[in-house]
């Protein structure tokens, strides 16, 4: 048997088999904590090149390494394109990183965090601490417990920027890739306002994203979506649907953008206005599921 069969009989692998013929595996070098949550199956491990690891029923949700990538256009592409958000919702972000990313914003003043989980939330304050850096402690957050879904149904709050980072459309987060979900969604933004969601890796997972670009063009001025690469959400490039109100803010100029991105005063380490201009530009297979 060779030395690295030996070795890697030794090692404990987790394996994400999210889609039917591809998977990934994920090294574990510490299982720091793994349990039954009331919603899903909740792992947190180290891992020698992302660090530290969050997955739900065994999909990875974030790692120290790669969520700079996806918390920084989630938030930074929208609330900049908005240009004076003030109120923004977060559905799911249990991880505290959205809630990081968008709290960065001075001029947003309040950001209210609906997450199904409780379990996820104490989780990651314990053993993903450098995910919220202290956001869940911030007097802007207000956090709701509950069903992403039934808070959209019920609130009548109006909103600059909705953040949907839910997980897959399999388990608690089908409910929030339906229509019903996004009527709801469009009533509960402001006129110009704005929506984001985590649409998958379109190559795998294409039709997610045409659902919910159909459903976006039905509801908005403006549907379409943008990419960026992170490692860790395995297929490729991941798609980030986009719906607003305004049919505008999606062409907003570099110039406005780096003005705005200046007067943020902060630094990044993935978003630039260049990147935000760049991650609209979208390859053929992509625009080929545009319904
Ligand atoms: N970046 C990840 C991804 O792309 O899959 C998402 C990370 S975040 C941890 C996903 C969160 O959505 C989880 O904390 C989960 O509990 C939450 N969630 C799932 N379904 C939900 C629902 N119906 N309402 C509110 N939160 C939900």
């Amino acid at each position: 048997m060779s030395e690295a069969t030996k070795q890697d009989e030794k090692q404990v692998w987790v394996t994400e088999s999210l889609h039917d013929h591809y998977a990934q595996r994920l090294r574990v070098d510490e299982m720091l904590y793994d349990s039954e949550t009331e919603h899903q199956r909740l792992k947190v491990f180290q891992n020698g090149t992302f660090g530290r690891i969050l997955t739900l029923d065994d999909v990875v949700q974030t790692t120290e390494g790669d969520n700079f990538i996806y918390h920084e256009m989630l938030t930074h592409v929208p609330i900049l394109a908005h240009g004076s958000a003030k109120r923004v919702l977060i559905i799911g972000g249990g991880d505290g990183g959205m809630a990081r990313e968008a709290l960065r914003h001075r001029t947003v003043e309040h950001v209210t965090m609906v997450e199904i989980d409780a379990g996820v939330v104490d989780f990651s304050k314990e053993y993903l601490p450098m995910l919220s850096q202290g956001a869940l402690d911030d007097p802007r957050l207000n956090l709701v417990i509950n069903d992403g879904a039934l808070f959209m149904k019920e609130t009548s709050d109006k909103f600059d920027v909705i953040i949907v980072d839910s997980t897959d459309p399999i388990g608690p987060g089908e409910v929030l890739f339906t229509d019903t979900f996004y009527g709801h969604a469009a009533r509960a933004l402001t006129e110009d306002g704005i929506i984001v969601t985590q649409n998958g890796v379109p190559f795998m997972q294409g039709d997610e994203l045409t659902g919910t670009l159909r459903a976006f063009q039905a509801l908005f001025a403006d549907a379409s979506c943008y990419l960026a690469t992170i490692p860790t959400y395995a297929g490729g490039p991941m798609a980030f649907g986009w719906g607003s109100h305004s049919s505008t803010n999606r062409s907003v100029s570099l110039t406005d953008l780096e003005a705005r991105f200046a007067a943020a005063g902060f630094e990044t380490d993935y978003y630039t206005p260049e990147v935000h201009k760049a991650a609209f530009a979208l390859p053929g297979y992509v625009k080929k599921l545009f319904p």
